[in-house]
């Protein structure tokens, strides 16, 4: 039996469905957004209004903004990178920005290769990353360390291999303020042999 009206139940519901929050937590921000109404559910509702309006997806770069192209592609100061920084996720896209990797550019490609999933290609930004590759000196591929991710990274440096564009990958190691007894096999034998010169 539902304990309160649908319009609240359908909030629940909905917020649940959010990453990182399940129906208990989705109750639990429902509840303080009721108690909150005037300072917290009423501008939440209408920034939601405003960001449904306005969200668009980057016809370059696939970044999410709310103008096409969005303020990364339109950056004067970027216009000049050459680097081009390949990410599977905005998320991803974010992060790097978060960590200042300074005046790049980026292109997103909505996922990664998985047959299983069955994501091929063209379920992906490929084409039009070999598209725009030519603009630049440098192609980093910044996928996940996952197998998919490297599958990505293999399909995507074979179909550049003919422009002669330089692709390099993110170093797989040791993390900053690592300690090695504490990382698993795979990573430390990575690091080793992605060791640098001091
Ligand atoms: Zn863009």
């Amino acid at each position: 039996m539902a304990t309160t009206g649908p319009e609240i139940e359908q909030l629940i519901q909905l917020l649940a469905r959010m990453p990182g929050l399940g129906p208990r937590s989705a109750r639990r921000a429902v509840l303080h957004l009721i108690k909150k109404k005037d300072s917290l559910m009423i501008p939440l509702s209408a920034a939601l209004d405003r960001a449904v309006a306005a969200v668009t997806e980057c016809s370059v770069c696939g970044n999410v903004d709310t103008v096409s192209p969005c303020h990364i592609c339109a950056d004067p100061r970027r216009a000049e990178s050459g680097l081009l920084i390949v990410v599977e996720d905005v998320s991803d896209l974010w992060a790097l920005e978060r960590a200042g990797v300074g005046s790049v550019r980026y292109h997103v490609l909505g996922g990664v290769l998985s047959p299983l999933d069955g994501v091929g290609p063209d379920d992906l930004s490929i084409d039009s990353l070999i598209h725009r590759a030519p603009e630049f000196t440098e192609v980093v591929l910044a996928v996940n360390a996952t197998v998919e991710g490297q599958t990505t990274a293999h399909y995507i440096t074979d179909r550049l291999q003919p422009s002669g564009i330089r692709v390099t990958r993110l170093a797989h190691g040791v993390p900053v303020g690592g300690e090695l007894d504490y990382l698993d096999e795979g990573t430390l034998s990575q690091a080793l042999k992605a060791r640098t010169l001091i």
